[in-house]
């Protein structure tokens, strides 16, 4: 899955979270800028090199050795975090987990493909609004298969 907003990582790419031992993604510093909520901005270490954590119940969202910043410290609903349909997956462009869930069991599904144009025009700013740091291509890619699979067995009857 390509991606469109490469992140400026110098450091060790994984490390372990704290609160549930899943290895976790280096993150920009610009990320937890663009999504600590204010009062918890006053706890950041600049300098250091923030880990995202993206196990789906662990109440954990980013941290660095013995900090941690959680769920209710970040301002944005976080995808794999929540499984509410109302939940953002792709944050530049406002498409929630139950549109794109909708949009892949019709014959022809846009979201993907509005993403794609979206990005290559670089209307993105993935960095900054995705609590994952990340493009979103690939939780979209996966809800798909997910929303697909589930029509699938709908229609076989299991
Ligand atoms: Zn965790």
């Amino acid at each position: 899955m390509s991606t469109c907003c490469p992140l400026k990582i110098k450091h060790k790419p994984v490390t372990a979270c704290p609160y549930c031992q899943q290895k976790g993604r280096a993150i920009a510093i610009e990320t937890l800028k663009s999504q600590l909520k204010p009062l918890f901005m006053r706890e950041l270490k600049a300098e250091a090199t923030y880990y995202f954590c993206a196990h789906p119940t662990c109440s954990s969202v980013y941290f660095q050795q013995e900090q941690v910043f959680k769920l209710e410290q970040i301002r944005e609903k976080v995808f794999q975090k929540n499984q509410e349909p109302d939940c953002l997956v792709c944050y530049c462009f406002g498409f929630t987990r139950g549109e794109v869930m909708q949009d892949a069991q019709t014959n022809t599904p846009q979201i993907l493909n509005q993403i794609k144009t979206g990005t290559k025009n670089k209307q993105c700013a993935c960095e900054l609004r995705n609590p994952q740091g990340r493009c979103c291509l690939g939780n979209i890619a996966d809800l798909q298969t997910q929303a697909t699979s589930k029509n699938a067995s709908l229609l076989s009857g299991s």
